[in-house]
């Protein structure tokens, strides 16, 4: 079980890598194919809305109608445009997400140690493997110390393998079977570090062969998507039926069936609601996007929908809410406390320098460890040049941290001697089982142990032993360990933690802090940060005696969990969801994975966690920030109440659109809408509802209420009851301008210009209006959205042009309209949205008054 001196391996040169790279391309197995131009356009063309267009303008060319066809014609091509505009922003938007989320690498390049993506391996890279990486291509050992892979991806053979250093003479084999030197792309270390040297990279790798992709980025089914899917098919079926009455009743009662066929595909048009699932792809894809940008990568959709109604977090401390930048900060040895600033060289004090040199003893020699660095920080500031530091000694071998003994220790031989020194450190309590301690001695190191913890330092025991006989324990515990003494180490609490956990207690989310450090040094931290309830917290010792059902009682208050180990996570994840709680879940190690996947949100460290913590999880968190989560969470509340409001928005537009282009036809009375109307208006609704309310800012008060309840529906009866009254109010006023102009004798296509000049402003209000659903419009025109602005100018101007070019008018069967027609027209409008208005402000009344009556 040696290990070569990683310090002294060199690793490619970048140029080296440079002219790999050109040689053996990209270290990636041939990508699922992209959705191609002319893929989109065929998929577009079996959209229902594309052939109702395209059978209209067909029958416009058979009645001889060229210039109405060409039209229609042409928009069809501004339809697909606009498809392939928002099919490409979303495929952008998930292939960089994938791109983020692949495998990354560790590998040895110009001498130093680098983390790199997987695709960048190239043949010849040495590569470091520890627990819990993804292997990013095939290779041999150059050493390995207990590696253990599960390579069951290719064998499907589910116990994992060892495997043994390669050695010359030794053959590849296939994958599978224990003790060989080979390594294989996409499978999983599940034990262990190693050394590797990369052979063959991409499809020539035995993965490559049979041409497996890992699932990265998913385009899963959501629930959403299941509600809108049979939404849509029930709007569609009604309306494809009234369609056909329709046709029907003009066909009889009017005797012309080709008009009536027309109005029949117009309606169709107004009704068929196919902008729901193309708003639902967009907001999902775009909101990973934006999410991303907040450092948190989506790895499954379904999650941005969860996010909105998390109640609780549970989350790590080192690192998520500290920073995991530890300096050593105070001693205990020899009975006394000694605090250190680090200030000057040498300046540990002489008691303490046996503690800190067994301290550096224990460390790896390139540590990675935030601890461990600290430690070789402070040999560098005062046992660099002394002989505290033994450089000569050859480490033998080292017994690893695990979960049942959370102490490591490495065992050194000096080269003059045949004695092993062997150095420990870790849990204090650890340390002083290693040392065989008495439940008295237990005990004063406890109160020892508590006067640091309370500082909220971490702390670390320190032991040695040493050994003469040739043949090494199995466990650390058959050494005869002495105490030297304690280590205090800071660790500062990130900046904004405090301000990130009130704005999750405003949210209704409750936060667990769940820590493997000890109970009083996670106390501190926790009353830093101000979280509630700490006092009430529960060691893993104590939690493992809880029966499942105490657990969900205690979990009902508890708020800190210390001393705990990743496998605890799964069954607090399980007793929170048995109480009803939808729970997101930090973890970053491989033991962590079956709590990721078993929260309703995993949530993986980028930085530290490993490839299966990734995998288990649904999001990445890219810089380990607590806050992040909670910027995440907001975006997540965004993202549903703006899909919210867009739906909300199609669903009221149509009605109108639907009502005017039935009602006369019912009524005997004046057709107002034909296709290209109807197209115009689409044109205004479809960017709207996709990207002016995607971009729509969070409302004031989005972290202020509770969560949403897990099984609420996109359509709630209120919410559906709203926008359809705002549909209904929106089709009686423009009813009554259609009304009303035809009754003061005007003739038809003034009628119709009046009609449709209303129709197109009450839509730019209700999408004012919908905006928010609790501020005004007054309120929200000061928040600035460019699409939308894009939308009311192109709106605005396109109509103007139709109403003053002669040309466009007599296409759109239009007349001029007086000054005083445009009045009615605006003033209508702005009726149709009124109590909307009024609706809102007085709920904001009613809530300002039970804050009022809260307060007193
Ligand atoms: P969190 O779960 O919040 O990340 P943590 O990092 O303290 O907390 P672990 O990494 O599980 O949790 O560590 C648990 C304990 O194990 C530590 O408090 C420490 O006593 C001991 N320990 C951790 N790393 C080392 C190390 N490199 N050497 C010795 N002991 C260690």
């Amino acid at each position: 079980m040696t290990f070569p001196d990683i310090e002294t391996i060199q690793g490619l040169s970048s140029e080296q890598v440079a002219a790999r790279l050109r040689t053996f391309g990209y270290n990636e197995l041939p990508e699922h194919k992209k959705v191609g131009i002319a893929e989109i356009i065929l998929e577009v063309a079996r959209e229902p809305m594309f052939l109702l267009l395209v059978a209209s303008g067909l029958i416009y060319f058979f009645l001889g109608d060229i210039t109405e066809a060409v039209m229609l014609m042409s928009f069809v091509l501004v339809i697909i445009g606009i498809t392939i505009y928002q099919e490409r922003k979303t495929e952008r938007a998930l292939e960089a997400l994938r791109n983020l989320s692949s495998p990354r690498a560790l590998v040895i390049r110009d001498g130093e140690q680098r983390r790199i993506a997987g695709r960048e391996v190239v043949p010849g890279d040495i590569l470091i493997l520890s627990e819990g990486d993804r292997v990013p291509a095939d290779g041999i050992l150059l050493s390995s110390n207990n590696l253990t892979v599960d390579e069951s991806l290719l064998t499907g053979e589910s116990v994992p393998v060892r495997k043994i250093p390669w050695i010359e003479g030794l053959k590849e084999q296939a994958p599978g079977g224990d003790d060989q030197p080979s390594i294989y792309s996409g499978t999983l270390v599940v034990q262990g570090q190693a050394l590797a040297e990369v052979r063959t990279t991409g499809s020539r790798t035995e993965m490559g062969k049979i041409g497996t992709v890992l699932q990265e980025v998913s385009r899963d089914d959501t629930r959403l998507k299941r509600e809108i899917t049979s939404m849509v098919k029930i709007i569609a079926t009604c309306g494809l039926l009234l369609c056909l009455i329709i046709v029907i009743i003009y066909g009889i009662g009017r005797g012309d069936w080709i008009s009536g066929l027309l109005a029949g595909i117009t309606l169709a048009m107004a009704i068929l609601p196919e902008e729901f699932p193309v708003v639902l792809t967009v907001f999902l894809a775009l909101g990973a996007w934006r999410i991303s940008q907040e450092h948190v990568l989506t790895r499954q959709v379904p999650a941005i929908e969860t996010l909105g109604s998390a109640t609780v977090l549970c989350v790590d401390k080192t690192g998520t809410l500290t920073l995991n930048k530890m300096t050593v900060q105070s001693f205990f040895a020899h009975d006394e406390f000694c605090d250190y600033d680090g200030a000057g060289e040498n300046s540990v004090p002489d008691y303490c320098h046996e503690l800190s040199e067994y301290a550096i003893l224990a460390c790896k020699k390139d540590p990675f460890d935030p601890m461990e660095k600290a430690l070789v920080q402070l040999s560098e500031g005062n046992f660099g040049k002394t002989e505290h530091i033994h450089k000569d000694w050859k480490l033998i071998t080292e017994y690893p941290l695990s979960s049942e003994l959370l102490a490591m220790s490495n065992v050194w031989q000096s080269p003059d001697g045949h004695e092993f020194t062997i150095a420990a450190k870790g849990a204090p309590e650890a340390i002083g089982d290693l040392c065989h301690f008495s439940e008295q001695e237990q005990k004063k190191l406890a109160e020892q142990i508590d006067i640091m913890a309370s500082r909220g330092l971490r702390i670390l025991g320190v032991a040695k032993s040493s050994f003469s006989r040739s043949e090494l324990p199995s466990i650390q515990h058959d050494f005869i360990f002495t105490f030297l003494g304690l280590i205090g180490f800071a660790d500062p609490v990130r900046p904004g933690i405090t301000e990130a956990v009130n704005e999750c207690y405003a949210a209704g989310i409750r936060i667990i802090m769940i820590t493997g450090d000890y109970p009083r040094t996670a106390q501190n931290i926790a009353n830093q940060i101000g979280l509630v309830n700490a006092d009430n917290y529960l060691v893993g010792a104590d939690l493992d005696r809880l029966s499942d059902e105490e657990l969900k009682e205690r979990l009902k208050t508890a708020t800190l969990f210390a001393r705990a180990v990743p496998e605890q996570k799964l069954r607090i994840v399980n007793a929170l969801k048995a109480n009803h709680e939808v729970v997101a879940m930090t973890g970053d190690g491989v033991n962590d994975a079956p709590a990721l996947k078993s929260a309703d949100i995993g949530i993986a460290m980028g930085g530290r966690g490993t490839d299966v913590a990734r995998e288990a999880s649904s999001l990445v968190l890219l810089d380990d920030n607590f806050t992040s989560i909670v910027s995440a969470v907001r975006l997540g509340r965004r993202i549903y109440d703006n899909l919210k409001k867009a739906m909300a928005y199609i669903f009221s537009i149509h009605i109108p659109i639907a009502g005017m282009s039935l009602i006369p036809v019912l009524f005997d009375m004046p057709l107002i809408l034909m296709p290209m109307h109807i197209v115009f208006l689409e044109l205004i609704i479809d960017p709207t509802c996709s990207i002016v309310f995607e971009a729509e800012k969070e409302e004031q008060d989005i972290m202020n209420r509770l969560p949403r309840s897990a099984d609420e529906r996109l359509f709630t009866p209120k919410t559906l009851f709203l926008s359809l009254m705002q549909g209904f109010v929106v089709l009686g006023v423009v009813l009554l301008v259609y009304l009303h102009s035809l009754m003061s004798g005007l003739g038809e296509t003034e009628v119709r210009s009046m009609t449709f000049i209303t129709i197109v402003l009450a839509n730019l209000l209700l999408i004012l209006t919908n905006r928010s659903w609790s501020e005004t419009i007054i309120s929200t025109i000061r928040t600035p959205n460019k699409a939308m602005g894009w939308v009311f100018v192109g709106t605005i101007s396109s109509l103007v042009l139709i109403l003053t070019v002669p040309a466009l008018r007599d296409l759109f069967r239009f007349s001029q309209v007086s000054a005083e027609g445009i009045i009615t027209c605006i003033l209508a409008a702005g009726v149709s949205v009124l109590w909307f208005e009024a609706w809102k402000l007085w709920n904001l009344r009613k809530n300002q008054t039970s804050q009022y009556l809260q307060g007193i």
